[in-house]
């Protein structure tokens, strides 16, 4: 970055002194985008810093430090209420031309106004006239993004949607349990969306609705994906560790040469995969900490087995295992409800769906989405009641996810490739547990 300004401060020297006014007269604190310098700003990535900076309020003469045609730049992420005026004016722009644009043009529009959470970006003039705005998002789970860009020419404004890829880069994290996995995460900046690859990995190991300790702890390496340099979404958790109960658990993504998708495995190679899986939903914020075991409606139905996972309706569901749907259809206090035959012994219970997208006799995968959360049945709101029997008897789910069947472990042929991955990632995590140790003290 240095070599960079002083590069480009020989081509562009009156642009660094209004920037540094732009920075200066943001006032003590605040936070501002910083401009990166160069033959054009687009191309290069803007990052969003925050920096104490010192307060010119004591008389400092302001003039002194106005330069004509100086650019500012701020950002700012976009609320669902946005209008044209009120979003503009939240990034500090005064011009009704700009506006009037906005308001008009197609792309603006649909990519923009009405979206919330997406980070826009504007340079101005000293008299806070729109130079530039842009705003990137990604639109699908492709590695690429959009980038929709506003600029001035003359006395008119354009607007053009460009693609381009994201760009990935590893981030190192850690955090201790107080409370609950997400409390955790929050604290450590981690996304949900981590949090939840976090705790699917060692959904069998560990029950993380349950048995989380006060003072587990967790360090994990995973990509975050960029765009021009912005965080756009959270990618793959690469690798992780966590120690619950006293017991280290620890997982690395890894891909056979030639296999058509990756899968977690333990340092030493054995795969994290098992049979079942221990919960018929996704972990969420809603599902972590749920108690209720009961129903409280009919005294016969409050004596039933089963584990309630609560979720809002519409949650997908998923078998825990593969198998053959024995049963799809209407059942009394089940009410839509869903019963897969594993093997001669195992059979799951999905119930109280609202929408069931299997039909009996078709064969499901782990993972499948074989329905929907609802409120069906003898049930008092929405939750999934989830039923793991055993020749007929009841099972704990998470017991059984844990003692089943592992998938195959990491192949001869590909050993040496996985250990060296391997012994990569246990260097980072325990750089992340170092990063996570010195954020405690
Ligand atoms: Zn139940």
């Amino acid at each position: 970055m240095i070599a960079q300004l002083s590069r480009s401060a020989q081509k562009h020297p009156r642009r660094i002194t209004a920037a540094v006014a732009a920075l200066l007269l943001t006032g003590a604190g605040g936070a501002f985008a910083v401009a990166a310098f160069g033959p054009d700003a687009a191309d290069l990535p803007v990052r969003q810093i925050s920096y104490p900076v010192a307060s010119l309020a004591d008389g400092a003469p302001l003039d002194a430090l106005e330069a004509p045609g100086f650019s500012l730049y701020r950002s700012e992420l976009t609320r669902s209420s946005d209008t044209a005026e009120s979003l503009l004016q939240r990034l500090g722009v005064a011009d009704p031309g700009a506006a009037a644009f906005l308001r008009s043009n197609d792309a603006a529009r649909q990519h923009l106004l009405g979206r919330a959470g997406r980070l826009v970006s504007v340079e101005t003039t000293d008299d806070h006239r729109l130079r530039k705005l842009t705003v990137r998002w990604a639109p699908d789970d492709s590695n690429t993004f959009q980038r929709l860009v506003v600029e001035r020419e003359a006395e008119r404004f354009t607007a053009r949607v460009e693609s381009a890829p994201l760009v990935a880069q590893t981030r190192l994290a850690g955090g201790i349990i107080q409370s609950s996995l997400f409390a955790a995460t929050d604290a450590a900046g981690i996304p949900d969306a981590v949090a939840v690859q976090l705790a699917e990995i060692f959904g069998a190991n560990i029950d993380f609705r349950r048995a989380l300790r006060r003072g587990d702890r967790f360090s994990l390496v995973y990509e975050v994906l960029e765009a021009d340099g912005e965080p756009l979404r959270s990618g793959r958790v690469l690798s992780a560790e966590f120690l619950n109960n006293g017991k280290t658990h620890q997982a690395v993504w890894f891909q056979e040469p030639g296999a058509s998708k990756g899968a977690y495995y333990t340092l030493d190679g054995q795969s994290l995969r098992k049979a079942f899986l221990a919960a018929p939903v996704a972990f969420s914020r809603v599902s972590s900490g749920f108690a209720m075991r009961f129903h409280p409606i009919l005294q016969q139905w409050r004596a039933h087995l089963g584990t309630d996972f609560a979720a809002p309706t519409g949650t997908p569901v998923r078998t825990v295992g593969n198998g053959v749907v024995a049963f799809a259809g209407v059942q009394n206090g089940y009410g839509n409800v869903i019963f897969v035959q594993h093997d001669k012994a195992h059979v799951t219970v999905y119930a109280h769906l609202s929408r069931i997208d299997v039909r009996k006799g078709q064969s499901v995968e782990q993972g499948q989405t074989i329905g929907a959360v609802g409120a069906t049945g003898w049930a008092t709101g929405p939750h999934l009641h989830f039923e793991f029997r055993v020749d007929g008897k009841q099972q704990d789910p998470q017991i059984m996810a844990q003692a089943s069947a592992a998938a195959a472990p990491v192949s001869a042929a590909a050993r040496p490739a996985f250990e060296r991955l391997a012994r990569n990632m246990r260097v980072e995590l325990d750089a992340a547990a170092r990063v996570q140790q010195a954020r405690a003290e």
